[in-house]
């Protein structure tokens, strides 16, 4: 287990670690009522990581005894103790010391719904709970069952069916659904195939997640950012001029490529992370990639890897596999094409550095071409930006890693992440690239008063190199607010801040 990283935050990773775990988390002192409030207000008003750490470390206990009262779902034990950690910081995230309030008495709210969802989502490949009642009645029923069913086995007779049903307001259909789901789990995916080998039955089920564009878009976790794409590619289709298509494979490529030479603007489009359209549209054509686009298959010394591929299920997939290097995708929310024009990177990593070559379309020749690597001038946030060009796939570098470490690590990434920079809020992640040897959140913080973290565009107060704004906001308030950060930047600083954000 690894007890301590570099921030002191103990972090577990198997079920044999649960033990020397809990027992390091127990040396974390318990705050006074007044070192709370200083911490929540130093973090909260300062952003002091530091501050933010205390307040976690300390409250890890109550988080490993709470996931304690899920252990009978029959989910490992680390797991739970993960899963409600991130609850920890996002109730953290949101305490307002100035309620009155003690931060546990908030926090185990938001711990117990991380655990909840996590228990939800791992029980049932068919959505167990949706609603309310629904959930109520999944975490309570083995309890009640336990009652009435003291002395006897079997499934629920219709009397017991209906007292249940009466005391948690749900109707008796509902009930015997639910005992149906809980009492007979699904099979797990996860079962060996047979004793002889290693394989899974997981192993023989083909993967739609990475082989259909419509798959990824409909996940779960992506819901937010899939909102905010439809908004934004609503603007690219109002207008004559203004066309959105898909292109699902290389032959569909060749046969708009008459329109591509049209004088047309071709505007390639990722997952929409990190390009704002202005509010008069973009005047041209845009291509999404999905299809054989959205796919990654594994040649021996290779992965081709589709550029409408999304970071998060590439990241997913290399874990799958065992395959270390990608952890650092994971919690970036664009597509490989994207990340492959911009030279995405995060903690200490970039893409170009797995990088083997990239396939592209080139639109003045109608040709498919490839690049190497080092044959691309690529920079920070700078990739492969050759004009009239469609990044298709990229080959990544494949090295077998360390399961357990790679799942570590993209934990890691997770839980400093959630620290560190706004969640689940609009906003399109850092509006400009560090100046060398120089942190644009710092120049800004610097340089701004309180009016800019107010509104319905604003800084964040977790970063200050993030904006977060009302879904309903115009591109071009918004494009105002960022040269107004810059003006207020050179002003004090006599650096001009260079967009990261690319706005069409
Ligand atoms: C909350 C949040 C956190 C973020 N954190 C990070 C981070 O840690 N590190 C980081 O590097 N970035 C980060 N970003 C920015 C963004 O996710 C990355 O830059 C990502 O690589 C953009 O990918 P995308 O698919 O969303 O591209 P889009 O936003 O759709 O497009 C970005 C640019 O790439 C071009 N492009 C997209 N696909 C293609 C293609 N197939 N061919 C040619 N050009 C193409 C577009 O024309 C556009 O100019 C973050 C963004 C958000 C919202």
């Amino acid at each position: 287990m690894k007890v301590e990283n570099k921030n002191l935050l103990p972090v577990i990773t198997s079920e044999n670690d649960v033990y020397p775990y809990l027992k390091k988390i127990n040396q974390f002192p318990i705050l006074t009522d007044e070192e709370e409030k200083k911490l929540a207000i130093d973090w909260l008003e300062h952003g002091d990581t530091k501050a933010a750490q205390k307040l976690v470390t300390s409250h890890l206990r109550l988080v490993a005894k709470i996931a304690m009262g899920y252990k009978g779902y029959g989910l490992p034990l680390f797991d739970l103790i993960s899963e409600g950690n991130l609850g920890l910081i996002q109730a953290i995230r949101k305490f307002d010391p100035d309620k009155g309030f003690r931060l546990a008495t908030y926090a185990i709210w938001w711990i117990r719904a991380s655990i909840q969802e996590y228990v939800l989502h791992s029980w049932s490949l068919v959505k167990i709970g949706t609603t309310a009642a629904q959930k109520k009645l999944f975490f309570n029923l083995r309890r009640l069952r336990n009652q009435l069913k003291k002395y006897e086995e079997g499934y629920l007779t219709n009397d017991q069916i209906k007292s249940i049903s009466e005391d948690l307001g749900v109707t008796e259909n509902e009930v015997k659904q639910m005992e149906g789901r809980v009492f007979n789990k699904d099979f797990s995916l996860n079962t060996p195939l047979n004793d002889e080998n290693d394989s899974e039955w997981i192993d023989q089920v083909e993967d739609e997640t990475i082989n259909t564009a419509k798959k990824i878009e409909e996940n779960d976790v992506l819901d937010k950012r899939k909102a905010l794409y439809n908004q934004a590619v609503k603007k690219l289709e109002p207008r004559e001029l203004e066309k959105l298509i898909k292109i699902n494979n290389e032959v569909q490529l060749e046969q708009i490529s008459a329109e591509f030479n049209s004088k047309l603007n071709i505007l390639p489009i990722g997952n929409f992370s990190n390009l704002l359209i202005k509010d008069r549209g973009h005047l041209g054509l845009a291509v999404k990639l999905t299809g054989n686009f959205s796919k990654i298959t594994a040649n021996k010394d290779f992965l081709l890897v589709g550029a409408g591929v999304l970071d998060h299920f590439f990241s997913q997939y290399c874990y799958r596999n065992k395959i270390s290097g990608y952890e650092f995708l994971h919690t970036i929310p664009g597509s490989i094409g994207g990340n492959i024009f911009m030279n995405a990177g995060c903690y200490g990593n970039e893409i170009k550095d797995k990088l083997i070559s990239v396939i592209y379309y080139d639109i003045k020749r109608s040709k498919i071409c490839e690049i190497r690597r080092q044959d691309i001038n690529f920079d920070y946030r700078k990739g492969f930006q050759n004009p009239n060009t469609i990044i298709l796939y990229g080959k990544f570098k494949i090295e077998i890693g360390d399961q357990a470490v790679i799942k570590n690590t993209m934990k890691e990434n997770e839980f400093k992440r959630n620290l560190t920079q706004p969640q689940k809020v609009n906003c399109c992640g850092s509006i400009f690239k560090n100046p060398s040897n120089q942190n644009a959140w710092k120049l800004i913080k610097t340089s701004l008063d309180d009016s800019f973290y107010t509104g319905p565009i604003k800084l964040s107060l977790k970063h200050s190199n993030f904006f977060e704004n009302d879904p309903n906001i115009s591109a071009d308030l918004i494009e105002n607010f960022i040269k107004t950060i810059q003006k207020k930047v050179e002003e004090k600083h006599n650096i001009t801040l260079e967009k990261e954000l690319q706005i069409i």
